[in-house]
């Protein structure tokens, strides 16, 4: 079990911007300082996820999330019934919300949960920033409940594994978001649907057909820039601004990493896009982006922000 020493070091190293696996009561979670977008990138690579779907940010107590979004009567009267325990709630980003875009997936909403487990909490005390925390498993293998489970897999993308024994939910956070189209269930999960709908008093909708996600992390609701992206390009033509990977270029002052760093680049993604949609221009050219480690889940991404809109 961790004790209070081994919690200070794994808050140090969140603070660092290294990756800690720890104990939430509903499954492991791999945590990096959610205002640290460097750190955030780092939370796709360790998982080999081939795309970027938000992240739930954790903290210590409902103030602290009431600090990093904005949330109505209906989020708070659920807030105080449920937290700390495993139900994350999705609203509108505060306007200055520390949090990284890239743990938003470039969304102007953001996922936040006060867990319960003790070692979660003391541990988000100790650190003092939100903690974005998916489950501490490689993509596509299944939810660690134990400290030994993280250990096998992702123990040598880790700087500290915190053990607080088994899950006692073992199944993931129920996901509700209250955001302009009213609250809906996003994703079922540790407390049930009837639950909610019973301090509501009214039932819930589940997320809309158009707009549920084909698998985890297939959001169709997903950010795109106002611009027309057009992807692969080695120079920008007449009126696209230029967005390039490496050494910056001669035109315009945008590129996702000086030096070809792709954890960088992951980082800058979002802020980028925003950035450059902010100036009002129609078309952006973006370079090739190596199709290795996290180029998979930027080029996923820019693929999808460069689809054609459903309206
Ligand atoms: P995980 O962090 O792996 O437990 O999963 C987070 C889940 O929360 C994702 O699968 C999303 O469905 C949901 N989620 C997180 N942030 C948002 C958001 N801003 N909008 C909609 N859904 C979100
Ligand atoms: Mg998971």
């Amino acid at each position: 079990m961790a004790s209070p020493t081994d919690i200070e070091a794994a808050a140090r190293a969140l603070r660092e911007g290294q990756l800690v696996a720890f104990p939430t009561e509903t499954v492991y979670g791999l945590g990096a300082d959610a205002t640290n977008g460097e750190a955030v990138a780092r939370v796709y690579a360790a998982k080999g996820r081939p795309s970027f779907n938000p992240l739930i940010a954790h903290v210590p107590d409902a103030e602290a999330a009431f600090a990093l979004g904005a949330f109505s009567p209906e989020a708070k009267a659920l807030a105080s019934a449920f937290w700390p325990g495993p139900v994350s709630l999705v609203v509108p980003r505060a306007a200055d919300c520390p949090v990284s875009l890239l743990a938003s997936a470039g969304l102007d909403s953001i996922a936040i949960r006060v867990p319960s487990h003790p070692v979660a909490l003391e541990l988000l005390k100790a650190t003092g920033r939100p903690v974005v925390a998916p489950s501490a498993n490689p993509s596509g293998k299944i939810s660690p409940t134990t400290a030994e489970h993280v250990r096998r897999h992702l123990k040598d993308k880790v700087a500290v594994v915190l053990d607080g024994g088994h899950c006692k939910v073992g199944v993931e956070s129920t996901v509700v978001s209250f955001l302009a189209d009213g609250p809906r269930l996003l994703r079922h999960g540790g407390v049930p649907k009837a639950e909610i709908e019973k301090v509501l008093g009214h039932a819930i909708a589940a997320q809309s057909h158009s707009a549920r996600p084909h698998a985890p992390g297939q959001l169709l609701s997903h950010y795109a820039p106002h611009a027309e992206l057009r992807l692969n390009a080695q120079a920008p033509r007449e009126g696209e601004a230029y967005l390039g990977f490496g050494p910056l270029h001669a035109y315009g002052p945008w590129t996702l990493s000086a030096t070809g760093d792709l954890v960088e680049a992951a980082a800058s993604l979002f802020r980028l896009l925003h950035e450059i949609d902010a100036t009002g221009v129609a078309r952006i050219a973006v370079a090739p982006i190596p199709h290795q480690g996290l180029g998979e889940a930027i080029n996923d991404r820019l693929m999808r922000a460069a689809a054609p809109r459903t309206a």
